[in-house]
């Protein structure tokens, strides 16, 4: 009898334990549980606010750069429309107050015509690019002979420019390839290229234009080429950005509203294409290519 209480006691005793055993198990799981659960959740919210201080902290820099890059964008077009002002202005009391020669007074108008070009143009820059993002209808579209275009747009910048012939040659392909589009936006934008070209060449330019017809998926290339100023890697993709403007030392020096490389882009992927830059760094030229679907 007394063995079997102790037996039983003991029974007792050793389900007691396994019962403890397992119950401080169970609870040890759950209280890990439930902290490996504060963990993840703490781990997850921290990775969340964090995540979010960062994106927010992109956003505000962002945002800073803009404003900077938009006070430095306005700094230049009041700068670029005022030396033109002023400068018709003065050849214009000139003309008023004085005598001049007959052959001054054709310079004076030369001049004069020159500036008030220079202006509509900086203008029309602006009003292009505000019309480029809101990306409505095209509007008069043709079919257009892509080597007219191009040189349309040379005769244009020898003309700004007062180039000698040979400063800017151009390759065209054999076969006169054709692009849908509008030509006075395309025009626009080859300019704009050809414009950059000459800027940021030094005095011995070498401007190449090159079309290759019948490239893969029945594109069509123009190769614009300089031997100027380059660009860094790092910029190469920054600089069709909306008043985006180099800072390097060298690209400094030339004035410039930062929204021509912005227009062309927008142009070219409006008519369903794609520009890039390349350049072999700073100082030694830069290429960019143009790919439109031949007509
Ligand atoms: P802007 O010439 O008015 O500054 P763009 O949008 O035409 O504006 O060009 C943006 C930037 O790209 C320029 O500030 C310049 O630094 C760089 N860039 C453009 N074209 C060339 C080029 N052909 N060679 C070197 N740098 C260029």
């Amino acid at each position: 009898m007394r063995r079997q209480k102790t037996a039983i006691f003991f029974i007792v005793l050793g389900i007691s334990l396994i019962a403890i055993a397992f119950a401080l198990n169970i609870g040890w799981i759950i209280l890990n549980l439930r902290e490996a659960l504060m963990l993840t959740i703490g781990v997850l919210f921290f990775t969340l606010i964090i995540t979010g201080l960062i994106l927010n902290t992109i956003f505000l820099v962002r945002e800073i750069r803009r404003g900077e890059q938009q006070d430095a964008f306005l700094n230049a077009v009041t700068h670029e429309l005022k030396t033109p002002i002023a400068a018709i202005k003065l050849y214009l009391d000139t003309l008023r107050s004085r005598e001049v020669t007959e052959e001054k007074r054709r310079e004076f108008y030369d001049i004069i015509d020159a500036e008030a070009g220079r202006l509509l143009n900086i203008v029309e820059q602006v009003l292009i690019a505000g019309r480029a993002k809101t990306s409505g209808k095209q509007e008069n579209l043709a079919e257009l002979d892509l080597g007219a275009i191009l040189k349309n747009a040379i005769g244009v910048i020898e003309s700004r420019y007062n180039l000698p012939a040979g400063v800017i040659r151009m390759l065209e392909a054999a076969d006169d390839p054709k692009v849908f589009g509008n030509a006075d936006e395309l025009e626009t934008a080859f300019t704009n290229l050809l414009d950059n070209a000459v800027k940021y060449s030094g005095d011995d330019r070498k401007i190449s234009v090159r079309i290759r017809s019948g490239l893969r998926g029945g594109r069509v290339e123009v190769i614009i080429r300089d031997n100027g100023i380059g660009i860094a890697p790092s910029e190469l993709k920054r600089i069709f950005k909306r008043f985006y403007r180099s800072s390097g030392q060298a690209a400094k020096r030339v004035k410039g509203t930062g929204l021509g490389l912005f227009i062309v882009k927008s142009v070219i992927e409006k008519h369903g294409g794609r520009i890039f830059a390349e350049s072999r760094g700073e100082g030694r030229g830069t290429t960019f290519f143009v790919r439109l679907p031949q007509a």
